[in-house]
């Protein structure tokens, strides 16, 4: 008999630990759905980088004198710079330029050292290929304009940090009902529409 209630007792107080545990789940699950979600819906929404983040390199062929400086401040001398002597011109003449973005770590040397400012900086993130040979960009890859997020239709682009409210930098305790403290690129050309009507009319 003293053993049937032991087990009892026993049962009961694993019920109630398993209660509790339930109950603690329950408290996180239930703390999570009044957040706002710091996720972002890739790839319909896509994060604006910052003006001086470091994407795929942009090249004006035009500008390229074939000095072969990037070359030399690379540190895996990655830009192949392919030129011929022009005997009219006495100058050196560009043939063709490529860099291999699957082995470039993006440091910036070659954009910065470059004499002639023929290398650039975009924002485009996305270099996903199936082969990784087909990261190696020519000067026509390389001369191709940036995509940019925020002209894209097909997406919403989302600056997170700024659309927090004022003095928040942690956006998990933000209601998703808060206004955020910055404007969409969409707010914002509203307001410039609205600021340049202003000052035609004073
Ligand atoms: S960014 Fe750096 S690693 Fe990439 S090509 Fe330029 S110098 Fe080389
Ligand atoms: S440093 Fe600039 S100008 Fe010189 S070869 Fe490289 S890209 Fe061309």
């Amino acid at each position: 008999m003293f053993n049937f209630f032991k087990q009892v007792g026993d049962y009961a107080k694993e019920a109630v630990q398993a209660g509790r545990y339930i109950g603690q789940g329950l408290s996180v699950t239930f703390d999570h759905m009044r957040r706002r979600p710091v996720t972002v819906q890739y790839p319909y929404e896509k994060l604006i980088p910052s003006e001086r983040f470091r994407g795929r390199i942009h090249f004006e062929f035009d500008k390229c004198i074939s000095c072969e400086v990037c070359v030399r401040v690379c540190p895996i001398n990655l830009p192949v710079v392919d030129w011929e002597f022009d005997k009219a011109s006495k100058k050196k003449k560009l043939k063709h330029y490529s860099i291999d973005f699957g082995v470039c770590i993006f440091c910036g040397n070659c954009v910065e050292f470059c004499p002639t400012n023929c290398l650039s900086f975009t924002e485009e993130y996305e270099l996903c290929v199936y082969d990784r040979h087909e990261l190696n960009l020519d000067n026509v890859a390389m001369g191709r304009l940036p995509y940019k997020v925020t002209q894209d239709p097909m997406v919403t682009p989302l600056r997170e940090l700024v659309y927090l409210p004022k003095g928040v930098m942690n956006p998990h305790g933000v209601s998703p009902s808060e206004r955020r403290a910055g404007l969409f690129p969409s707010e914002i050309l509203e307001q410039a529409v609205k600021d340049s009507e202003n000052s035609s009319e004073a």
